[in-house]
């Protein structure tokens, strides 16, 4: 059985903030307003993984009005969302995540987010994909306000 699921995620941006993509701290002087630590790209692969696996998705799961989930490094919620998948049989077979931000280019950072991803997750590198891209200074995300990122992922159970 196979299952497909897409996840999609964006948080605000603000001077003086960590920012956090894919378990990567980017080199910047603008981070990700947010009650966990805000990497929008685990949090759109988590929905991508949990909405594979009709499971719910990462809202429902980590509550941003739980103390237990302020600040937190999201390989945590993305390992535990592994660990709910594979409670459930499945297992994934690879997924797609693009990254739509302005400023500060992190094409550069592209193979470190894969490795940070695959290390969580356990899987071979080849089977997670990032892309990166800008939006042409357009909307909200053209003018540095905020960062997009997107998700697929495919999953089987045997
Ligand atoms: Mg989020």
């Amino acid at each position: 059985m196979y299952r497909i699921g897409q996840g999609y995620d964006v948080h605000r941006i603000s001077e003086g903030l960590p920012m956090w993509l894919c378990g990567i701290r980017v080199p910047s002087t603008t981070g990700f307003v947010a009650h966990s630590d805000g990497d929008v790209a685990i949090h759109a692969l988590c929905d991508a993984l949990l909405g594979a696996a009709a499971l719910g998705d990462i809202g429902q799961i980590f509550p941003d009005t739980s103390d237990e989930f302020a600040g937190i490094d999201s390989k945590i919620l993305l390992d535990r969302v592994m660990a709910l998948l594979r409670f459930n049989g499945w297992e994934l077979l690879n997924a797609d995540i693009t990254i739509a931000l302005q400023s500060p280019k992190i094409a550069s950072l592209v193979p470190d987010m894969r490795e940070s991803l695959a290390a969580v997750i356990g899987a071979d590198v080849s089977c997670i994909s990032v892309k990166a891209t800008t939006t042409e200074r357009l909307g909200f995300v053209g003018r540095g306000e905020g960062c997009e990122a997107w998700a697929v992922a495919m999953l089987r159970k045997k």
